[in-house]
């Protein structure tokens, strides 16, 4: 039984989902990323240390 029905407009088979830009593998909208999703690139730590942009 789930108590929060409202992460996602309650939509949960279509979820966003985008490439990482440093490995190219999709990545699935995760919560910790409802507030910035549209800045979200990497898919990891791993990832934004590869591209190095910091
Ligand atoms: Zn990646």
């Amino acid at each position: 039984m789930s108590a929060n029905h409202h992460s996602f407009r309650g939509n949960k088979s279509s979820l966003p989902s985008k490439p990482c830009v440093a490995c190219g593998r999709p990545m699935t909208w995760r919560r910790r990323w409802a507030k910035t999703w549209d800045e979200v690139k990497y898919c990891s730590e791993a990832c934004r240390r590869a591209k190095g942009s910091a």
